[in-house]
């Protein structure tokens, strides 16, 4: 006898452990299931995000961020350091423990809210009159025989995605790595080579090359954070470059090989550059950081007749309902984007939806936030996209070198940029550079969430000295060009 339950969450990522949470916080017998193994051996909760991803990539920022700052940013405050080292073992160490910390919080939330965790794969197997069958494989459907079957009149898929690999590159996750080997390398590389200056080309090139790498980053555009505010994608290159990341753009990688023996194993990249040029790229190690795709290999969709989209995608409606009445589909495997925050509120949402309840996301309103120094961070439209659609609106920046907490913490680079429509001056997207920009986007995801306006924003008082005054002087700006401290 198969075991019954009202929902079933498949994958227990950011948005399948919070859809698995809040259906049983509403009253259903909810089960997960979920196939990972740490490096160890041992099942944990907690995908991409928790286990390699958005966890581990901050603690290695949070750790290389202190090394370069001991060695160059203290000077000014008078302190001098007279050597510092950096035990990469240690720091792995410390990444580890906090992702071990973090997916044991899951498992200690999942018992809390009595969800059951079915350890192993999931697959489809059919529908029976109201009820989705799925087995529950120990690896894969290629173990043969399943080892468990569930059934629920609801299901949510969560597989989430995986890291896009690039046809003739071999990713062995030593020498050419995704984003798995490189928040592993064992030692600093001495020079590391990037495919892609996307969000994880830029936070893991910044920390190995905090450490000491060479970081050369190539990239396929011919725009610099082409999805970003071109304003804040000028400063960034400006201030990234400064830094010592080398990017080329308009770069295509022509081969990529592993070649030498021993110790003089190296990665030999041929490229071209924009003028079609010939070029030889040497490193050390290699991190392919080109995007992430879907992922639904052996979960059996076609069992209940749903079709993936030309890309993978799993197609679904504003509310992550798929084409079969009860299920539903959330994350990155689904459209829109391949963000922890936003898996989190469509699991959310699609809980809320099956107890009766009617929520909604506004997917202008989710910020996005690339964690380099200083930090990058946006939500709603860019000043492009305005221009594209014909919209009028008005802008309003103000710089963090004019604020007195940035001067005092020494960081004064960056600003924050408003922009609103010209006539209602209801805000329309807010962008960011600046050092604690992924705390200071959360007060413009909340003002837009509430359709306030720049002149809501001036109006609100905000605290004496902090860098969120700059986000009061940027309303000021675009509201009658009336900053006060500029
Ligand atoms: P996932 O987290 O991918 O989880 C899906 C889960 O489903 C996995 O655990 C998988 O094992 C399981 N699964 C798949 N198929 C099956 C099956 N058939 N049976 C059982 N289980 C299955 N986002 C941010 O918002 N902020 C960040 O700072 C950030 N940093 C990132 C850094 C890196 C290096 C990477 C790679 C990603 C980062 N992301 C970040 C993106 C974020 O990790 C993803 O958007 C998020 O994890 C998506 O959540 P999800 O639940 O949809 O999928
Ligand atoms: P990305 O989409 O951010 O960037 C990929 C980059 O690779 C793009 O600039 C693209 O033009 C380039 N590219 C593609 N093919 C190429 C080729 N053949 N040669 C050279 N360049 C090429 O993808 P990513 O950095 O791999 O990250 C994947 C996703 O993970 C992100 O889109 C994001 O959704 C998520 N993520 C989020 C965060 C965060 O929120 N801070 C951090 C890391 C990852």
């Amino acid at each position: 006898m198969s075991q019954q339950f009202d929902v079933l969450v498949i994958g227990a990522g950011p948005g399948g452990y919070i859809a698995a949470i809040r259906a049983a916080q509403l009253g259903f017998k909810v089960a997960c299931i979920e196939r990972w193994r740490n490096p160890k051996g041992d099942r944990v909760l907690g995908g991409t995000c928790l286990n390699v991803g958005c966890i581990p990539s901050k603690a290695l920022l949070a750790s290389s961020e202190h090394f370069e700052s001991v060695q160059s940013h203290l000077d000014v405050h008078g302190i001098s350091v007279k050597s510092a080292s950096m035990d990469v073992s240690k720091m792995l160490g410390r990444k580890d423990q906090i992702v071990g910390k973090m997916t044991k919080g899951i498992e200690y939330l999942f018992k809390k809210n009595k969800i059951t965790w079915l350890k192993g794969h999931g697959k489809f197997v059919g529908r029976q009159a109201d009820r989705f069958a799925v087995d529950v494989f120990e690896n894969g459907p290629e173990d043969g025989d399943a080892k468990d079957r569930v059934e629920a009149t609801k299901v949510i898929i969560a597989t989430g995605s995986k890291a896009r690999h690039l046809a003739g590159i071999q990713v062995d996750q030593e020498y050419i790595c995704d984003n798995e080997g490189a928040l592993q390398f064992d030692t600093v590389p001495k020079r590391l080579g990037i495919i892609g200056s996307g969000v994880i080309g830029l936070e893991l090139g910044s920390v190995w090359r905090r450490l000491g790498a060479e970081v050369t980053i190539l990239e396929a555009l011919p725009d610099f954070l082409a999805a970003a505010d071109q304003a804040v994608a000028k400063e960034a290159w400006k201030l990234f470059t400064k830094q010592g990341l080398s990017i080329q753009l308009g770069a295509k990688v022509d081969s990529v090989a592993i070649e030498g023996k021993g110790k003089a194993k190296q990665v030999v990249m041929h490229y071209s550059d924009p003028k079609g040029e010939a070029k030889t790229l040497e490193v050390d190690r290699l991190i392919v950081s080109v995007g992430r795709q879907p992922l639904t290999e052996g979960l059996g969709l076609e069992a209940v007749g749903i079709e993936t989209d030309q890309r993978g995608f799993i197609p679904v409606d504003a509310h992550c309902a798929t084409s079969v009445e009860g299920i539903y589909a959330i994350g990155d495997v689904v459209r829109g984007p391949m963000l922890a925050h936003k898996a989190e509120d469509e699991g959310v949402m699609v809980a809320e939806i099956m107890a009766g309840q009617k929520p909604h996301i506004d997917y202008q309103c989710i910020p996005w936030v690339i964690y380099t120094s200083p930090e990058i961070a946006w939500v709603g439209r860019t000043e492009q996209e305005l221009q594209k659609e014909g919209r009028a609106f008005k802008t309003g920046q103000f710089p963090f070198a004019a604020n007195g907490r940035a001067l005092g913490m020494d960081a004064a680079d960056g600003f924050v940029k408003m922009i609103c429509d010209k006539d209602t001056d209801e805000i329309l997207g807010v962008h960011i550079v600046a050092a604690a920009a992924s705390d200071l986007i959360a007060e413009a995801a909340l003002a837009m969430e509430f359709k306030a306006s720049a002149e809501d924003v001036a109006r609100v008082c905000h605290p004496h000295p902090s860098l969120s005054e700059v986000m009061r002087e940027a309303a000021l700006a675009a509201t009658e060009n009336r900053a006060l401290n500029l």
